[in-house]
């Protein structure tokens, strides 16, 4: 990690530009590693450009500098780096990223076992979240961590970690969240915007993807659907289904949880499993990726009742397998 960083902190010193990037579909670590990092890169005399695909949910927008975010990449603007956040590859930052040439030199900050260390310098570290490395990169650098940097940080742990209670969550995010803290972030603040500031819109699509909700005949694995008329007629947006499959993981008993969406054509699938299954697996037969307890796959061209048959029948295969296992 130390000769990373050396690396880092060089590239960092000698930079005017940068460009830092989210994955698809954000979520706060990848939203509050990204800000954080832009506003450690200010300190130093870097003008930063922030760039996120889908944008900013509207929970993360409290965070400074949410507001500067950008959905598409400014035309033939060149930077001396680019930064991707959270991304295990490349095509995870989506949209209209140029083939060549955007960056005379890419950082890639990352926690996914899956990395494809697809950068000139890749910063991947197993921890918690992003945000633990943004954190090690602030420290090496010996700069302040302000109120402002701390918060996104703070977010971007307690989101990834489930506000502490999965199994990522180590001594050192322990130690990590003491330090951020003592920078002045408030928990109950923080989580009452995180957790307590659902719009209607997402109880009520909510509700109606839970009404769906099918268990296997071992009573191991649920999955819900949130279809494109469920999400249209409660108003609904993608971000409006966050915490959805976490919520079908928690009913006693099953392993994997899974959730299908429908969102601009596609189908988007979010898997969750409890303590036995490696979801990331399962994900990659598929295309996708993640972390052991939590990943993702999105089918651009399936129809939604096949994406589920052929998803349900891996998953089922492989608890079968585990039992064998365990
Ligand atoms: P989510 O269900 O969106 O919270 O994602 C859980 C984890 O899986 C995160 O670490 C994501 O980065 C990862 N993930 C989600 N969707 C995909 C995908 N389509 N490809 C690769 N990784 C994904
Ligand atoms: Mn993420
Ligand atoms: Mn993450």
């Amino acid at each position: 990690m130390k000769e990373t960083l050396t690396k880092i902190k060089k590239a960092i010193k000698g930079a005017q530009t940068a460009l830092l990037a989210s994955h698809v579909d954000p979520d706060g670590d990848s939203i509050g590693s990204m800000l954080a990092t832009g506003m450690i890169l200010s300190q130093f005399g870097v003008e930063v450009d922030y760039y996120s695909k889908d944008g900013v949910p509207r929970i993360y927008r409290f965070l400074q500098e949410s507001g500067k975010v950008k959905k598409k990449i400014t035309a033939n603007k060149r930077y001396d780096l680019l930064i991707t956040l959270d991304s295990s590859d490349i095509k995870r930052v989506g949209g209209d990223l140029p083939e060549t040439g955007l960056a005379k030199l890419v950082i890639n900050i990352d926690h996914h076992p899956d990395n494809t260390k697809f950068a000139d310098i890749n910063f991947v570290e197993k921890s918690s979240s992003t945000a633990e490395l943004v954190y090690y990169l602030a420290k090496s650098l010996k700069a302040k961590i302000a109120l402002a940097v701390a918060e996104c940080l703070y977010v971007a742990i307690i989101t990834d970690t489930g506000n502490f209670r999965y199994e990522n969550t180590s001594a050192n995010t322990l130690a990590i969240a003491e330090d951020l803290l003592k920078a002045g972030v408030s928990p109950p603040e923080i989580t009452t915007r995180i957790y307590d500031t659902k719009s209607v819109a997402s109880i009520r699509v909510q509700a109606a993807a839970l009404s769906s909700l099918e268990i296997s005949p071992e009573r191991n694995v649920a999955w819900a659907t949130a279809t494109k008329e469920m999400m249209e007629k409660n108003h609904a947006k993608a971000e409006d289904l966050v915490g959805l499959v976490d919520q079908i993981r928690s009913i006693d008993g099953i392993e994997v949880a899974i959730l299908f969406r429908e969102e601009d054509g596609k189908v988007k699938v979010n898997f969750r499993s409890k303590s036995k299954i490696n979801v990331s697996e399962i994900a990659r037969v598929f295309g996708g990726g993640g972390h052991m307890r939590a990943a993702g796959v999105i089918f651009e061209n399936k129809a939604i009742e096949q994406a589920k048959d052929e998803v349900i029948k891996e998953v089922l295969k492989r608890i079968k397998a585990s039992k064998y296992l365990v």
